[in-house]
C-alpha cells in the first residue's frame, strides 16, 4: 500500500505519537459506524440517530432512547481489533503519548491503553440520574433487561439511569478537551483514523496540530485529506497490522 513505509518510518523513529479516532477504529470489531454504507444513518429507523441520541429525546423518549442504545450501541462480545491492539503497544514501548477518541465503546481501555481521553464519554460508565450512584456496563445490562420498557432504574432509590455519554446538545467535559488539546498541540506525528471529522467540537481538535506529520488513515475520503502529510485509505485494522 502507497503510504505504509513512510508511516512506518515516521512511527519507528517518534516517541511523541498522538492517535485521534472515532467510529472507524471499531467497525472491524462488529461495531457500526454512523457514515459509512452499513452505518447507522443507512439503517431504517423512525428517527435518524442524532436525533435519538440528543438530550431532548433520552428525556422525552426514554424508552425509545434505551431501545436504539441497546440494539445499536452496546454490542456484546466486542473485542479490540489490530488497530487498538497496536495503539496500546507503541504506548507501551514509550512511542505514543495518548489516544484521544470519540468513540464510547472502551475498547481501547481493552486492549491495554492507558492514556485515553474519551470525549464523548463511555457506555462503560452510567449514573443514577436522581442519586448519582455509578454503575458499570453489567449493572445496567442486567437493570435493562429487568425493566419492561428497557429503562435502567436505581435499585436504591428509583431514579432513571443514564449513560455518561455526551449526547447531542450536552457539552463536552472541559478538562478533557483541554488535555486532548494539549496532547495534539505537542505532538511530533498526529494520527487521525477512522472519522469522518464532520462531528464538532471534537474534530476542530485536530487543526491544534502544528507539526508536520499528519497522517490520515480512512476507509473514505474527509475534508482533512488534501491538509494531511500522508493519506492512506483503507480498513485501519488491515493497514495497523502491517505496521
Ligand atoms: P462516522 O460514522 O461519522 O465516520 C466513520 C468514518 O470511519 C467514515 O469516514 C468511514 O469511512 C470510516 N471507516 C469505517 N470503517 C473503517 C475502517 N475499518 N477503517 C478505516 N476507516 C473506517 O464516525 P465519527 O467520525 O466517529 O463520528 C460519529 C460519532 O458517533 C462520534 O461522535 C462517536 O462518538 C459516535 N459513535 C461511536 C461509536 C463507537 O463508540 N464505536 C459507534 C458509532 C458512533
Amino acid at each position: 500500500m502507497e503510504g505504509l513505509e513512510t508511516l512506518k518510518k515516521w512511527i519507528d523513529e517518534s516517541d511523541n505519537i498522538v492517535f485521534f479516532g472515532g467510529a472507524g477504529v471499531s467497525t472491524e470489531s462488529g461495531i457500526p459506524d454512523f457514515r459509512s454504507v452499513d452505518g447507522l444513518y443507512h439503517q431504517k429507523y423512525d428517527y435518524p440517530p442524532e436525533t435519538i441520541l440528543s438530550h431532548t429525546f433520552f428525556m422525552r423518549n426514554t424508552p425509545e432512547f434505551y431501545k436504539f442504545y441497546s440494539d445499536k450501541m452496546l454490542v456484546e462480545g466486542a473485542k479490540p481489533n489490530a488497530a487498538h491492539l497496536k495503539l496500546a503497544e507503541w504506548e507501551k514501548q514509550g512511542k505514543l503519548k495518548a489516544v484521544i477518541t470519540q468513540n464510547i465503546d472502551g475498547l481501547h481501555q481493552m486492549a491495554g491503553s492507558k492514556e485515553v481521553l474519551e470525549l464523548h464519554g463511555s457506555v462503560q460508565r452510567n449514573y443514577c440520574m436522581k442519586c448519582r450512584e455509578f454503575f458499570d456496563f453489567a449493572a445496567i445490562k442486567e437493570r435493562m433487561n429487568e425493566a419492561e420498557d428497557l429503562v435502567p432504574k436505581c435499585p436504591k432509590c428509583g431514579g432513571i439511569i443514564k449513560p455518561d455519554v455526551v449526547l447531542y446538545e450536552e457539552g463536552l467535559d472541559d478538562d478533557v478537551m483541554m488535555k486532548s488539546i494539549r496532547y495534539i498541540a505537542n505532538a511530533d506525528v498526529l494520527i487521525i483514523g477512522g472519522t469522518s471529522l464532520v462531528v464538532y467540537p471534537a474534530a476542530g481538535l485536530v487543526d491544534y496540530y502544528r507539526g508536520k506529520k499528519l497522517v490520515l488513515v480512512n476507509l473514505s475520503a474527509t475534508s482533512r485529506d488534501s491538509r494531511a502529510d500522508l493519506v492512506l485509505h483503507g480498513k485501519i485494522g488491515e493497514v495497523f497490522s502491517q505496521l
